[in-house]
């Protein structure tokens, strides 16, 4: 093996396409690392994740004959094992690869300070040849993996992850908060895009966990402790008696869901007569087989406000503002206003948008609702609909955009705030797991199109609408990705 100051290392630095470049300045970096001891060539890529980049760096590392290599680029989470790969391929051992976030830790961390982003980069990629000069060769070890999964949360995402899992012939402690299982889509009996029946999907999904003997289903239940490692963890949850149960797993999929948003009073009108959510909406209707009454007298006009708690922009009344879209809303709207036609015929519906999202196959939804006569009316956020109470109704106005902004006001009996996802309060999961979390709050993945359900934590893995707001079949897909990912990791 070559000594410290006898190794031959290459230093590759690379600008991400500008979103290191941007705020570093690479080419700086590599002048100084240059004179480091020990670096033989040094220079940087647009991508060294690319192919072509790859292709160079493995005719550098054999035509330099190097036997240590630095890597200045994203986070180790996304792209070691990538250069480690090319390492091997070039004739070096993989762990005399160093790999130095200069992304995440850096580029990011210190937007618009280039000159202190600059110098934090390169004694970040100094201290990685340092340490390549100090590596030795190492072989990996196989470890025995548990074959047996945690999944945290009992929806629909939650109870489809389990299932799946149990498929696979791993064993599976389910862990739900609540007392009964089954999320939002438990509690409703019409559901988009084709009316199923929420609960009717859960007790079926229920039955079939029921008939598993390695799914072992714990309600009123919460973590407590995760301790070990990707494979092979040790977790301690409170089950409803009180006691503590203790399992060993090899994998854990979070699938814990969201909250709806809940309007501030006066928010839309929120908190006056006949002013509600789309959650309170739906449960009203099923409650009534549809046909609502008001003041003793049938429903006769409903005003949807879309975009409540979603979309928001910072404001004195709104600090921590939502930016961003819920999904499923204009969706469940459009297929409730359709349910609610069909309890209440004569209903007259209104509905106040901002921007109509019906997006996919649900775009049919939007199309039937305005054949079955619901009136859409776009509003600007800059000057919003104001609810007030007159008398026994309620009274909406709003600008309506499509007409050059003329004031339209519109006699109701009930208006509907079509409220969206919001992160789920999870601040104990949060701990034990470890898990970071997004802008928006929800549970970050560690990267949005390459590797969507894996977290920082290796053998963590999220699934459904803990992640971001998901229309349930979304959810159930990312559940089954976290299933897959935990699969090839048991297996
Ligand atoms: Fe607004 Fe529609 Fe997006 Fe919901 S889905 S936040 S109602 S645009």
């Amino acid at each position: 093996m070559s000594t410290a100051t006898e190794r031959r290392i290459g230093v590759f630095v690379c600008h991400c396409g500008g979103n290191i470049s941007d705020y570093v300045e690479v080419k700086r970096v590599v002048d100084v690392c240059k004179e480091e001891p020990g670096v033989v060539v040094a220079r940087t890529h647009m991508f060294t994740c690319s192919d072509a980049a790859q292709q160079e760096m493995i005719a550098e590392i054999q035509e330099q004959e190097l036997d240590g290599l630095v890597i200045a680029s994203c986070s180790p989470k996304l792209h070691m094992f990538t250069f480690r790969g090319m390492a091997e391929r070039g004739g070096i051992n993989a762990y005399q690869y160093i790999h130095v976030n200069l992304r995440e830790q850096c580029s990011w961390a210190h937007r618009g300070e280039t000159v202190e982003a600059t110098n934090k980069g390169i004694e970040l990629v100094r201290a990685g040849i340092a340490k390549c000069r100090l590596m030795e060769a190492l072989s990996p070890i196989r470890i025995e993996t548990k074959p047996h999964a945690l999944v945290i949360g009992a929806g629909i995402a939650g109870l489809r992850a389990a299932l799946a899992l149990s498929d696979l012939g791993l064993g599976v402690f389910l862990i739900e908060k609540a007392k009964r299982v089954g999320g939002w889509a438990g509690q409703w009996k019409s559901l988009f895009p084709n009316n199923s029946n929420g609960i009717t999907l859960v007790d079926t999904l229920l039955d079939k966990v029921a008939t598993r003997e390695n799914i072992t289903l714990f309600t009123n239940a919460e973590l407590l402790e995760k301790s070990g490692t990707v494979g092979n963890f040790d977790v301690r949850f409170r089950v409803d008696d009180g006691s503590s149960v203790a399992a060993n797993v090899g994998a854990i999929v979070v699938a814990t869901g969201f909250d709806t948003y809940v309007p501030e009073a006066g928010e839309f009108g929120y908190g006056l007569d006949g002013v509600m959510t789309l959650p309170e909406f739906k449960k009203a209707m099923d409650a009534n087989d549809g046909a609502l009454v008001r003041n003793g007298k049938p429903v006769n006009a409903v005003a949807y406000i879309y975009c409540v708690g979603s979309r928001q922009k910072k404001s004195d009344s709104c600090t921590e503002p939502n930016n961003y879209c819920s999904r499923y809303c204009c969706s469940a709207t459009v297929h409730t206003a359709s349910v609610a036609q069909k309890a209440m015929p004569d209903i007259h519906q209104f509905h106040l948008y901002r921007d109509m999202r019906t997006y996919g196959k649900d775009e049919l939804l939007f199309e039937k609702a305005r054949a079955n006569g619901s009136v859409f009316i776009r509003y600007n956020p800059e000057s919003a609909p104001v609810v007030e109470q007159t008398g026994d109704g309620l009274l909406v106005r709003v600008n309506d955009e499509l007409t050059g902004g003329e004031e339209l006001e519109i006699p109701v009996d009930l208006v509907v705030l079509v409220t969206g996802m919001v992160p789920r309060e999870n601040t104990n999961l949060i701990d034990i797991l470890k898990l970071p979390l997004s802008q928006d709050g929800f549970f970050n993945e560690l990267h949005l199109k390459l590797r969507p359900v894996e977290t920082v934590v290796d053998g963590v893995f999220i699934g459904g609408a803990c992640q971001s707001p998901k229309v349930m079949a979304e959810s159930v897909a990312a559940s089954l990705a976290a299933v897959s990912k935990a699969g090839a990791l048991l297996l």
